[in-house]
């Protein structure tokens, strides 16, 4: 379920608190000891104070929601005290109407809720353009403002809601390869680079087998389909989009991102050991893993990896024009050691992953458009971030979406059962 080729790290918020299923999961597979944890803070870039940075400091003495109110009262630097103060009444319905009124919410994007809450135009500016593209890769007047909310609740709610921790080196090996293991304790089987290409259907419209591209054919008693959203769309069989459970998936639509790593000849001295909001037009989140990671641990060199967000205009074009920009946006967060010429720090290596379509798009409205995990063709269940679960498009949202839908399986099970076994009885009969 989770993507093998993207070489990502970064791990906001998976704690007790805020990513209570991945902790599990870390849990069980015994490998909690791979997540390296951060400061509890939150760490943004200053653009109009090039190299400077203000911090939202977590006090561990206090509970939540004190703990985060302390750090928001704290930070004079980025917002006043009047635009504390209306932002803090703006918030006032979410903290009284709890889930009922987040959920209300989906209708409006950030940027609309915060007109109607008389919010000022600054704070959107200073705080929500960073986290709407930290969540989901948009801007505030795109993103619906459902999903801020719920990051709010979290990071109000729970006490480490808001901590970040790092997974110590590259995901594939250092989470999935051990649930892959743990799969094969138990009997399972794991088959790589082999994707579904078909999904083929019975007379009555189930599921007969999904045929992969290697050629091979797989047929089961239940089938889940985990892939991205638009995966599943594209193979979708022509018998089943008239269904409304398929049909609002249409507006589900996987977001445009670049990751960008690019390896340093110096070890770059204005960072820390965090993951950093950049606050730049075209970057969102960033760090230094050669600080931050065990496995790219140098004491000599720089190994920044950058979430290139919004990525919609940027997406087609060349990873040399990429870098080009990343690197002048980098010359204003490190003012004194990066220039866009190279003629400061020089670039070793780089790699562009491109993604197309990532996670779905949280514009407003799509919260109705989120399929629950057992659709309405028996014996075929959907997993994945984006099918109905109380968390974001997220690792978290991801690993509870599995947990619900295996949920749905063991509650259907003699029903998957009687169909298993006039599976068979045909099978000997033919
Ligand atoms: C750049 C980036 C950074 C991110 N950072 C974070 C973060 O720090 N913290 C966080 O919580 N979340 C983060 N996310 C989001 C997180 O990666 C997703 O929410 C999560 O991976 C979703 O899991 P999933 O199982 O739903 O889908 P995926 O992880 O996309 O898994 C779907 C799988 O389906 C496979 N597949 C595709 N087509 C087929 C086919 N035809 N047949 C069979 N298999 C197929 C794919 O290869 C993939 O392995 C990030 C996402 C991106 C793009």
């Amino acid at each position: 379920m989770l993507q093998l080729s993207l070489l990502y790290n970064f791990f906001p918020l998976p704690t007790v608190g805020a990513y209570p299923n991945v902790q599990n999961l870390f849990g069980e597979l015994g490998i909690n000891d791979r997540l390296q944890w951060k400061e509890h803070s939150m760490i943004f870039a200053m653009p109009n104070k090039p190299g400077e940075f203000s911090r939202f400091d977590f006090p561990e003495v206090l509970p939540s929601p004190l703990n985060g109110i302390w750090a928001i009262l704290r930070n004079n630097e980025m917002l006043t005290w009047p635009e504390k103060v209306k932002f803090a009444i703006g918030l006032l319905p979410a903290m009284l109407g709890g889930q009922p009124y987040v959920e209300a919410q989906d209708g409006l994007s950030v940027q609309e809720w915060m007109k109607k809450q008389g919010v000022p135009e600054r704070v959107t500016d200073e705080v929500f353009i960073a986290m709407s593209k930290a969540l989901n890769f948009i801007n505030p007047d795109e993103l619906s403002m459902q999903c801020i909310l719920i990051a709010l609740n979290r990071f109000l709610q729970e006490k480490h809601g808001s901590k970040m921790a790092f997974l110590d080196g590259n995901p594939p090996e250092r989470l999935c390869m051990p649930i892959v293991d743990h799969i094969q304790s138990l009997g399972g089987e794991v088959h790589l680079n082999s994707r579904i290409q078909k999904i083929e259907l019975n007379d009555d419209g189930t599921v007969k087998s999904f045929l992969l591209n290697n050629g091979k054919v797989m047929e089961g008693d239940a089938y889940v389909f985990a892939t991205p959203v638009d995966i599943l769309k594209l193979l979708l069989p022509d018998n089943w989009k008239g269904i409304p459970y398929f049909q609002r998936l249409d507006k589900l639509v996987g977001v445009p991102v670049i990751n960008v790593h690019i390896w340093f000849d110096r070890k770059l001295k204005n960072t820390y050991d965090h993951l950093l909001f950049s606050r730049s037009p075209l970057l969102s989140v960033y760090a230094d893993m050669s600080v931050t990671c065990k496995e790219y641990y140098s004491p000599n060199q720089s190994m920044l990896e950058l979430v290139f967000a919004p990525a919609e205009e940027w997406i087609s074009r060349s990873d040399d024009d990429i870098i080009q920009a990343t690197m002048t946006e980098l010359a204003k967060l490190f003012p004194d050691e990066i220039s866009a010429d190279q003629s400061k720090a020089k670039i070793l290596k780089y790699h562009v992953v491109k993604t197309p379509r990532s996670v779905y798009k949280t514009v407003p409205n799509c919260e109705p458009c989120r399929p629950i995990q057992r659709s309405p063709i028996e014996g075929f269940y959907l997993a994945g971030d984006y099918t109905k679960q109380k968390y974001l498009a997220s690792m978290e949202g991801a690993v509870l979406s599995g947990k619900l839908c295996a949920q749905a399986i063991v509650q259907d099970s003699e029903l998957l059962a009687t169909r298993g076994q006039k599976r068979m009885a045909k099978a000997s009969v033919v």
